[in-house]
């Protein structure tokens, strides 16, 4: 029916789903490589912990506490522990949370652009989420490309669009998703030159994987917000949890934009937990680095594919013309490993070693078919 009191442009948009082309039945077993996630649950003791705590000090009746001064602390306490290089500590209000990053990424649009005001510069591939929250809110964005090799990005084109186009706004992601490269040292030192009549957004939804950060730098540049998330590493992606840190004023705007009680008490609670359980939690990491350091070698033994080596917990590789490679991917969903296909790659999520070992037979099984 053609509602006129909808907005004409939202025509061209699609709602957001995630194993949006699965072939399969709910009751069929798979493998959930595709959205990154991390691939065990949380301990049974620190669950059954949680369950206490949402029993016994969680009323149900009661709004959770909007000003989320618990967990900013608790928050601000583990960022400035992994700070490497000396700067000035993170406090609490330097801190928002969102419900997941992507709350946050929609907040950030909101204070800083709108309709054919203000514009956002990505370099493709990269998270998708922002040109998908832009369009919707009808902000334009600008796409930059890549070096095909590489990855990196093409940092003249992007001097170029800050030249000539009302860029108010730019992302990136470090490492980036999906093709796994962290920020180089002349991509770095390229956004310490970005004036600050333009915010820096840089996605850190891998640090606990890439051990990467550009936090001890946030004290020199006012312009530059950093995204965390609890939904990888932290295994909380259930209760989407996202924070940003950055300039108290720029956190402020942000505040005054997120909705009151963004973020629910057994969230906020999921979050205080998972921080106090740091050292067993982030302790499985280097296990899953591991597993994916094998798949890697083991991916680019296959001479049909091409990989790219990987800061996070994904690997994203192509085969020789994109048509193959999409084939692969529907290869493997139809065999029950969901992997992403996107940007004319397939984005594959390191899993628990049983998941790895089948989609690597999967790889191997089609390899020998080509
Ligand atoms: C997974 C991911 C996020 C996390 O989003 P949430 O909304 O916090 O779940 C953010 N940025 C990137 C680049 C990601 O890959």
């Amino acid at each position: 029916m053609p509602f006129s009191f909808l907005r004409p442009e939202l025509d061209q948009l699609q709602a957001y789903t995630t194993h949006a082309d699965s072939d399969h039945l709910p009751s069929e077993p798979l493998d959930i490589l595709d959205t990154n996630e991390f691939p065990a649950d949380l301990p049974p003791d620190l669950k059954q912990k949680f369950v206490d705590h949402l029993w016994n000090f969680i009323p149900a009746n009661r709004y959770p506490d909007g000003s989320h001064v618990r967990l900013k602390t608790a928050i601000t306490h583990y960022v400035n522990s992994q700070i490497t290089t000396p700067g000035q500590p993170i406090t609490p209000d330097q801190v928002s949370l969102g419900c997941g990053s992507d709350e946050l990424i929609r907040s950030i649009l909101l204070a800083t652009c709108g309709p054919g005001q203000g514009k956002i510069l990505v370099a493709e591939p990269t998270f998708s989420m922002y040109g998908i929250l832009a369009r919707g809110l009808g902000i334009e964005v600008i796409s930059i490309g890549r070096n095909p090799d590489h990855f990196d990005m093409d940092l003249a084109a992007a001097d170029q669009a800050l030249d000539n186009q009302a860029i108010q706004v730019i992302f990136v992601v470090h490492p980036n998703s999906p093709t796994g490269n962290a920020l180089t040292g002349a991509e770095q030192a390229w956004l310490r030159t970005i004036p600050n009549s333009v915010l820096v957004v840089i996605d850190e939804a891998y640090f606990e994987f890439s051990g990467l950060t550009l936090a001890g730098e946030l004290a020199d540049h006012p312009n530059w917000l950093i995204l965390r998330t609890f939904s990888k590493a932290w295994r909380l992606a259930a209760f989407r949890v996202g924070y940003g840190l950055g300039h108290p004023e720029v956190i402020l705007a942000l505040e005054k934009l997120r909705l009151p009680y963004n973020l629910t008490a057994p969230s906020l609670a999921a979050a205080q937990l998972v921080l106090s359980e740091q050292e067993s939690l982030l302790g499985a990491v280097p296990g899953l680095l591991a597993q994916r350091d094998q798949m890697f070698q083991a991916l680019q033994a296959i001479p049909q594919l091409r990989v790219c080596p990987s800061d996070g917990n994904f690997i994203y590789f192509q085969a020789q013309e994109q048509r193959t490679t999409q084939q692969l991917a529907q290869t493997l969903r139809q065999a029950g490993s969901l992997v992403r296909f996107t940007c004319d790659g397939i984005r594959l999520t390191i899993g628990t070693a049983a998941e790895n070992e089948r989609v690597l037979r999967r790889i191997q099984a089609w390899a020998k078919t080509r």
